[in-house]
């Protein structure tokens, strides 16, 4: 009767704790959040750091802000770069969610890397269980991403799965329920955005910031040979005047500039197809890779790996959504939340 009562009230939550953004899935009301990773956080004279904004606001301070003001992407270059940064973060969306209403200690289930390591996991656990959680699980990217991408991962049969973040990648090969392979590289969105910067800095001079240059990619993305030549105008300041220049650059040599992290990405791949059991590799012959995270909507990264591996290559549904959908359909599932979620 209590535990009904309790169902009754409880706002179960699905969290991507992504490098990029945090997605957060309550049942029966979809995505209620879906904000930058980003905290702007004041220092004070005594070293204390208070919390000044979190989400959207705070990624409008990125790279604008005052001497004692920073704008911190807390997941940006690890998996977890900054503990007590991220931890306010996870508190401020669970609090927005919960906005005003009973608080029932819900079971909350968070998406961590592949790669995350144990120091890193306590920690998540702790901010879930600060921000009020009940119960707390964590699922992988990777198999999250699949099960939001909607593949058979319970069956007997290999699924490639390629979550491209903005600062991890990860690769995985699923089946029955497990990880088969994975690497978690990292090499995400951001890897690319910087290649444009540091291409565009060697070639023209030009100083340019990471946001215009994520601009740049989205809109190009990776042109193919055979592509027509677009010719692009950009802003930004001169190295050795500092003054505000102009430039102009083709598609193709920001397709140029982009392959360095473009080739660790498919080296990458790569390896894990060629260490996966030849059983399951049969399997990908026929089912190939999907494609999940941001990273997937960059113009022909499609294509491409499917020029250098030879398997099919398709893109995810709502790329973006994947691992927060994923994550909330194991927490809708007893034997899915007990098979998949990692042990504590
Ligand atoms: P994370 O899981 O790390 O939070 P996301 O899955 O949200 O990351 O993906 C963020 C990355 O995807 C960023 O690097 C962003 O630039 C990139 N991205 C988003 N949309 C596009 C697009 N249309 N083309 C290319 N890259 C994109
Ligand atoms: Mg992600």
């Amino acid at each position: 009767m209590f535990n009904y009562l309790l169902g009754l009230f409880s706002n179960d939550l699905a969290i991507d704790l992504g490098t990029a953004s945090t997605l957060i899935f309550v049942k029966g009301k979809g995505i209620v959040i879906n904000e930058p990773s980003v905290v702007a956080v004041k220092r004070s004279e005594g070293g204390a750091k208070k919390v000044l904004a979190v989400g959207k606001e705070a990624k409008a301070m990125l790279g604008k802000t005052p001497g004692n003001i920073s704008a911190i992407r807390p997941l940006k270059d690890g998996v977890i770069a900054d503990f007590e940064v991220t931890e306010e973060m996870l508190k401020y969306f669970i609090a927005k969610v919960h906005n005003r209403r009973l608080l029932v200690r819900p079971r909350i289930i968070v998406g961590v890397p592949s790669g995350i390591t144990q120091v890193e996991m306590r920690a998540v656990r702790e901010s879930a269980y600060s921000a009020g959680a009940g119960e707390v699980y964590l699922i992988e990217e990777p198999m999250a991403a699949a099960i939001g991408a909607g593949l058979p991962i319970t069956e007997p049969s290999a699924n490639m799965i390629v979550d491209i973040g903005g600062g991890t990648s990860e690769i995985a090969v699923i089946s029955l329920y497990g990880i088969v392979r994975a690497k978690s590289l990292r090499v995400g969105g951001d890897k690319f955005d910087e290649a444009i910067v540091q291409y565009i800095k060697r070639k023209f001079n030009l100083a340019i910031g990471t946001g215009v240059a994520e601009t740049i990619k989205m809109e190009y993305g990776l042109c193919l040979p055979e592509d027509e030549v677009v010719m692009m105008e950009i802003k930004g300041s001169n190295l050795v005047t500092g003054i505000p220049a102009t430039i102009e650059i083709s598609s193709h040599e920001i397709r140029e500039a982009l392959n360095e992290p473009l080739n660790a990405l498919v080296e990458a791949i790569k390896q894990v197809l060629e260490t996966t059991p030849p059983e399951l590799a049969a399997d990908m012959v026929d089912k190939g890779i999907v494609l999940a995270g941001g990273g997937a909507l960059m113009k022909n990264l499609d294509v491409i790996l499917r020029d250098e591996t030879k398997l099919p290559v398709t893109i995810a549904e709502d790329p973006l959504t994947c691992v927060v959908k994923g994550a909330g359909k194991a927490l809708d599932d007893i034997k899915l939340i007990r098979e998949v979620t990692i042990p504590n």
